[in-house]
């Protein structure tokens, strides 16, 4: 996705001040209010950032910066939705993503813990087994299928293949079913492994397949 963000000026006339003499040309009149300002964005979401305010000669266009104070008193800025507010709908995002993660996470743990307290044969596990395996290896996580349950844990057919992240094993669950997927060599667990296992986190996920 293209990250399209940036960065604009903007310029309005936002009233008048009343009249005073010009120190150029000494016409004494109202003089025209211009409002300039900047705004940051990404994706067109952004927030004002510097405000600066001028008066104007009407007469001759002699132009000074004048205070936010006075410019706000005599002029009314208005300021696109998406200029002023559009920040807050980043935020309402982040937190949106923040909460539905924390939920997604949530539920994974609890499915992991309610299918590991009462196996079944066929559940597809997805585990980092560098600790069970002793090993440094990059490519750690692998898809594991339960083929009995036995009184002390359970045993497994473990993929042959291994993963380096854990959703790259989840992904490959799918070809579960393909002949040679799994390795003809069973491994057992004990239900303390396994304990050990889910208090670590290395259990990442329990599929069933009703
Ligand atoms: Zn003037």
């Amino acid at each position: 996705m293209m990250l399209v963000w940036g960065s604009a000026t903007e310029r309005q006339t936002i009233g008048e001040l009343p009249a005073f003499t010009c120190r150029t040309c000494k016409t004494h009149a109202t003089h025209q209010i211009i409002h300039v300002y900047g705004w940051g964005h990404l994706w067109y979401l952004g927030a004002i950032g510097s405000k600066k305010f001028y008066s104007v000669c009407k007469t001759c266009q002699t132009t000074d910066e004048i205070t936010a104070e006075a410019g706000e008193k005599f002029g009314k800025a208005k300021y696109p939705f998406n200029q002023q507010y559009g920040w807050a709908l980043w935020v309402v995002l982040i937190i949106g993503l923040i909460i539905s993660s924390m939920v997604a996470s949530g539920n994974r743990q609890d499915r992991v813990a309610s299918y590991l307290s009462a196996p079944k044969v066929g559940d597809l596990y997805v585990a980092d087994v560098a600790q069970l395996m002793k090993t440094q290896d990059k490519f750690h996580y692998a898809v594991l299928k339960v083929k009995s349950l036995r009184p002390d844990g359970i045993e497994f057919d473990p993929s042959v293949y291994f993963y380096e992240y854990g959703i790259d094993a989840a992904k490959a669950k799918v070809k579960a079913d393909h002949p040679g997927f799994f390795s003809d060599e069973s491994v057992v667990l004990s239900k303390k492994a396994l304990q050990d296992m889910r208090e670590k986190d290395l259990i990442t996920d329990i599929e069933r397949r009703e």
